[in-house]
């Protein structure tokens, strides 16, 4: 099982502080965001094509 380690939208290791992990509101597939995308407000999107802030 391939655990969500990456960031969605720039792929970068999520392995500083702030980066988060969360179910995507659609389908529920694991979403990770960097802190970088989320200080940024980077859009990110799902692999079901679900976009969000
Ligand atoms: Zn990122
Ligand atoms: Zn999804």
């Amino acid at each position: 099982m391939k655990k969500t380690d990456n960031c969605n939208t720039c792929q970068i290791s999520l392995v500083e502080e702030g980066s988060v992990r969360f179910p995507c509101p659609k389908c529920g597939e694991a979403i990770g965001r960097c802190q970088a995308c989320r200080v940024l407000g980077n859009l990110y999107e799902c692999q079901c094509g679900f976009v969000g802030p």
